[in-house]
């Protein structure tokens, strides 16, 4: 534990430190949910706390700033929990521990939960200040990380205000004014399987991909070790006669795949030509690779068959399908530079008599998006599989104009002497729900320097938490004079 003079520096950070003191991972987050409510009660504020433990509390506005735009400021009170190996902590009790280094607060080999504690934190802080202000309060949801859970169970009349500042933001710097909205689909594919005798077989893994966010880093990664896998397999059918017995590739909707499995059989006697070809054709692609995925590798162990494997057809069909299944970026923006919609082939993952198969699209376009899942849905209709989209999340449209978003960059150029960029981010953000709820709040999603989140290097810049808060306060302030 670090010295606690970081932590009664400024209300933000003691809030912080009190949060970081209850277990708080995503989907268990009642804890949490309650001390949040019992600090509200005992600080006067209107704090009322839902069936999912999203906890909101109102400080009503200073008399005579009773017409000024009412605020919302929001977070998340789950964290992604994440430990280094070897590290000894239980989530589920201990609390978190921090250390101040080089300016930056980070976790002692988890997770800091700064994503989206800091955010909290600051609203908490906020609603402690002596300031003149309208209607200010604090919405936390719970289960953010994990499907945007509580938001999913919000009663829209939370959301009554005009102006609503999402705080999980994690660059200092931007104002994120538009995100995109998906959802994921599930679809399983037939396969057949026969016995055969006298087969080889081969474990094929490749490791090492960059893998990623599938929103954030669909532009920068365009492979997908699934594909990978796929082609290689595919090039090796054409000389070879070889069976799928076992293909799992992927673990999580929203990551694009970095390893990929594969166990093959083969007749016997095909042994060792199919290993040469195995090394010739996986040099001339990770030839080509290296340059992407500097760490990619392939490592092949020999195994014994006791599985049926695919039949040829199924084996065909399912690299086919794979091969077919968009990955990536599907469309630019006008801009060129940002991604307008995407795909990623999140798991594909062989069963006795079928294949799961993951995907996860994203657009800030509806119709685009309409457009990519039926090009997924006739891929895998052509092989005979069905499924269908859940966990649909809505756009939130970069708005034209936002009176909220003018006065942030006017605050921000104020107090830094540069411009913010504003955002319209190819990810999810809880925003998207609330526009839904309510279509008339003005809204923005900022934060402080956060860098590694949901891993264990995730830190918070002490100075950056300080200045946005700054800006933050200025911001309010500012808006209370709208009267
Ligand atoms: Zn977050």
């Amino acid at each position: 534990m670090s010295e606690p003079n970081i932590f009664e520096s400024h209300p933000i950070f003691t809030y912080f430190y009190r949060m970081n003191q209850i277990p708080r991972c995503s989907g268990s987050e009642q804890a949490i949910s309650d001390a949040l409510t019992a600090w509200g009660k005992e600080k006067g504020w209107k704090t009322e706390q839902d069936e999912a433990g999203n906890v909101r509390m109102t400080k009503p506005a200073t008399p005579g700033f009773e017409s000024a735009p009412r605020i919302i400021m929001q977070g998340h009170m789950d964290m992604v929990c994440v430990k280094g190996k070897g590290v000894e902590h239980d989530f589920t009790c201990d609390p978190i521990a921090m250390e101040e280094k080089d300016g930056w607060l980070h976790g002692v080999g988890t997770t800091l939960g700064a994503d989206d504690g800091i955010g909290v934190a600051m609203g908490l802080a906020m609603l402690d200040e002596e300031m003149d202000a309208p209607e200010l309060s604090l919405v936390v949801t719970t289960d953010e990380e994990e499907g945007m859970n509580g938001v999913l169970s919000l009663s829209p009349s939370w959301l009554d205000a005009d102006m609503l500042i999402n705080i999980d933001s994690e660059e200092e710097g931007y104002v994120t004014g538009g995100c995109a909205g998906g959802a994921t689909g599930e679809f399983t594919m037939p396969l057949s399987r026969e016995t055969l005798s006298g087969q080889n077989g081969l474990h094929i893994t490749i490791t090492g991909m960059n893998g990623g966010h599938s929103g954030q880093n669909i532009l920068a990664e365009p492979n997908n070790a699934c594909k990978v896998m796929a082609e290689f397999l595919h090039t090796l059918l054409q000389n070879h006669s070889l069976r799928i017995v076992r293909f799992h590739s992927g673990e999580k909707h929203n990551a694009i795949p970095n390893e990929a499995q594969a166990w093959i059989s083969f007749a016997a006697d095909a042994d060792a030509s199919i290993k040469e070809d195995v090394q010739k054709i996986w040099t001339t692609m990770q030839e080509r690779l290296l340059k992407q995925e500097p760490d990619i590798a392939m490592h092949t162990e020999e195994y014994a068959v006791h599985e049926a494997a695919l039949t040829a057809e199924s084996t065909n069909q399912l690299l086919n399908l794979i091969d077919i299944l968009p990955h990536g970026v599907y469309r630019m923006r006008e801009d060129g530079k940002n991604v307008l919609a995407s795909d990623n082939l999140a798991i594909v993952d062989t069963k006795e008599n079928h294949a799961d198969v993951m995907v996860s699209v994203r657009s800030s376009s509806e119709e685009v998006l309409a457009e990519l899942k039926d090009k997924i849905d006739q891929a895998v209709h052509t092989f005979g599989g069905e499924g269908n989209y859940g966990d649909a999340y809505p756009a939130w449209e970069l708005a034209e104009h936002s009176p909220l978003r003018d006065l942030f960059l006017a605050v921000y150029r104020e107090e830094t002497g540069k411009d913010a960029e504003v955002l319209d981010i190819h990810a999810g953000l809880e925003c998207g729900l609330f526009a839904q709820y309510n279509p008339e709040l003005d809204m923005i999603s900022i934060g402080p320097d956060i860098e590694g989140a949901h891993t264990t290097s995730e830190r918070l810049s002490i100075s950056s938490t300080r200045s946005t808060y700054a800006m933050l306060k200025k911001l309010i302030a500012r808006i209370a004079t709208m009267r």
